[in-house]
């Protein structure tokens, strides 16, 4: 038997408990795994809460992420004792997931821990970390670089855009952090923030093309604040775009596409293939050091994650969220 965080589903709507599974349940998978650590993202904080549709199947267990050891593996790929971890690939959404201290998964799907890192540690990366470094890799490989001017982090203290400042700093960038939380300029500027500014200056609509300020952009945030991201975009420059934490929507116009050359650069981390997984933990062993890795993360047990996933939600959370399964 082993714990897990459990999302059901019945007439009466949706419910989440801490319950305890016999292993017999879990999915089909050649890797059994020995979770250490999990995380809560965005989309978990959705997946619990039972904000947006992102469970297909019930009961599930959520944790798009996880970090730990392989018990028992029919992959030719893995062996018991191998440190290993996982982001994405449908896992908490389709397939019982890293919020649990076990979890059968395929082997196609793990990446080795990299040496840099703990458990603890990858998770505080998490599939937010790994998403703001394929979002600097975008920019990088789009031609943007530090002599080209200032960039701009949107959702600033969350956790995609806490570790992508930290992560544009280290490239050498002047970054600046879009943020609501006022109180929290001193955080963004030890993780390497040059100047905060409000996100209330981006968040409504703007015109279709306004005073060019930014060489590249990483936007998790969608809506009025990337349609003006872009509007303010300098000549060829380049935006990242991987979240809708403002909203879905892209209320924008083509003008700084076609007049500007500006380029739209989706990012998605879920479907990401090996090798620019492989390439985006690099940047992040490279880069990204332990003191600012503590700074962004909170550790909270497996029994707190339903009441943090709501907070996540309600926009309280500042950066990661590390959940031990163990405890
Ligand atoms: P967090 O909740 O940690 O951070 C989101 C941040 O966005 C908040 O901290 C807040 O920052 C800002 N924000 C929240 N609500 C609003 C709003 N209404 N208007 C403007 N800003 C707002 O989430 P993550 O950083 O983990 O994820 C960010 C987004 O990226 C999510 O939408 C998530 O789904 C997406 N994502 C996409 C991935 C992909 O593969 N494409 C992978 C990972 C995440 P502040 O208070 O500083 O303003």
């Amino acid at each position: 038997m082993f714990s897990a965080i459990v999302i059901d589903k019945n007439d009466a709507g949706q419910s989440v408990s801490v319950q305890q599974l016999d292993e017999s349940a879990l999915p089909e998978g050649d890797v059994l795994i020995d979770v250490a650590y999990s995380t809560l993202n965005y989309k978990d904080g959705l997946a619990i809460t039972g904000s947006s549709p992102v469970v297909r199947k019930f009961p599930m267990v959520p944790g798009i992420d996880l970090a730990g050891t392989v018990r028992e593996s029919n992959s030719a790929e893995w062996k018991a004792g191998d440190k290993v971890v996982l982001n994405g690939w449908g896992v908490g959404e389709g397939h019982w997931g890293g919020l649990a201290r076990v979890a059968r998964l395929k082997g196609e799907w793990l990446v080795p821990l990299p040496s840099a890192f703990t458990a603890r540690q990858a998770m505080a990366i998490g599939t937010a970390g790994y998403t703001a470094a394929l979002c600097v890799d975008a920019l990088v490989n789009a031609g943007v670089t530090p002599d080209q001017g200032e960039v701009l982090v949107t959702g600033a203290t969350g956790g995609v855009g806490s570790v992508a400042v930290a992560l544009l700093k280290a490239a050498g960038f002047t970054v600046v952090a879009a943020t609501g939380k006022a109180s929290e300029g001193d955080y963004l500027a030890k993780l390497g923030a040059d100047s905060v500014i409000d996100r209330a200056t981006l968040s409504e609509k703007g015109k279709a093309l306004q005073k060019e300020r930014w060489a590249g952009v990483v936007d998790a945030v969608g809506s009025f604040t990337l349609a003006n991201a872009c509007a303010q975009t300098r000549y060829g420059g380049a935006v990242a775009a991987c979240g809708l934490a403002q909203g879905a929507d892209f209320p924008a116009t083509v003008m700084p596409f076609i007049l500007r050359g500006v380029r739209l650069l989706g990012v998605d981390s879920v479907m990401a293939p090996r090798s620019l997984r492989t390439k985006a933990y690099e940047r992040l062993a490279r880069d990204l050091d332990a003191a600012s890795l503590e700074a962004i993360a909170t550790e909270i047990a497996l029994a707190d994650a339903p009441a943090a996933a709501a907070d996540l939600i309600a926009g309280k959370i500042r950066g990661r969220v590390v959940v031990d399964v163990n405890r």
